[in-house]
């Protein structure tokens, strides 16, 4: 069996999205393989929850955008910890695993994975939001082509996913040095990568990221929570998401 280490970062509010997401994730993601959860956390009450299965590292919480932008840091940071694992999946804190998933299914016969943006693959090349600024090294010209993807779920073999965290963490930190954030962060970077490496990527339809709050006409495979909704409900001691 394959050993999977799946990366969820959660910082401030966003412990609250856990149970949702370990619950469903036992249920419905990868039984083929051994999941290994590694946690990046403040909060103690994730802190706490080292087992056999569950890792969790201690992450300082930052101010909006850098828990996102600097998940590569972390990740390549930590790569000692991954080192037994065949694969590395990260998913945003806020997913909700709803129908079965293989990991063939994310992979096919490629070294890793990305998922289309909901938000554009219906649209035209021409609107996708790459980074205009060409100053940064997240720059990308969009071609009849191209592809844009959302920075919520990929992965890749471990060798793969690791040289790809260190690319990132290089490109970011090297924009910082100039004053420079991507629009979209951390996505604007994964962008560029999945367009210069596009034939290690196996590209997922956006089933893989279906937002609670849209209405696509897709299967949701994989739901991802809305935040404001989540942050507003928990405080009154209820959870509705579908
Ligand atoms: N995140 C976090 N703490 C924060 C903000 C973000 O832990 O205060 C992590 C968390 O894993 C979240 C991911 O970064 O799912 C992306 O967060 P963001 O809200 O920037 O992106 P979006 O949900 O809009 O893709």
């Amino acid at each position: 069996m394959k050993k999977v280490g799946i990366l969820y970062i959660a910082t401030g509010e966003y412990w609250k999205f856990w149970n949702d997401f370990f619950e469903s994730s036992q249920k419905h993601f990868l039984q083929d393989c051994e999941l290994y959860y590694f946690l990046f956390t403040d909060n103690t009450g994730l802190l706490n929850l080292s087992s056999e299965k569950i890792y969790s590292n201690y992450l300082e919480h930052q101010k909006w955008p850098y828990p996102t932008l600097l998940r590569y840091h972390v990740f390549y940071n930590h790569r000692e910890i991954f080192r037994n694992m065949d694969y590395l999946i990260f998913c945003n804190a806020n997913l909700v695993f709803l129908k079965n998933i293989r990991l063939e299914e994310l992979f096919l016969d490629k070294p890793m994975f990305a998922t289309l943006h909901p938000g554009y693959f219906r649209k035209s090349y021409r609107f996708f939001p790459y980074e205009k600024n060409v100053k940064s090294t997240a720059y990308l010209k969009r071609t009849a082509n191209s592809v844009y993807v959302c920075g919520g779920f990929n992965g890749g073999l471990t060798e793969y996913f690791l040289k790809m965290s260190e690319i990132l963490k290089i490109n970011i930190d090297q924009d910082l040095k100039n004053g420079i954030i991507a629009k979209w962060h951390d996505e604007s970077h994964f962008n560029k990568y999945v367009a210069l490496n596009r034939c290690d990527f196996n590209i997922l339809f956006s089933s893989y990221c279906y937002p609670e709050n849209m209405r696509l006409n897709i299967e949701k495979i994989i739901l991802v929570r809305d935040k404001d909704k989540v942050f507003k409900i928990i405080h009154k001691g209820k959870w509705y998401y579908f």
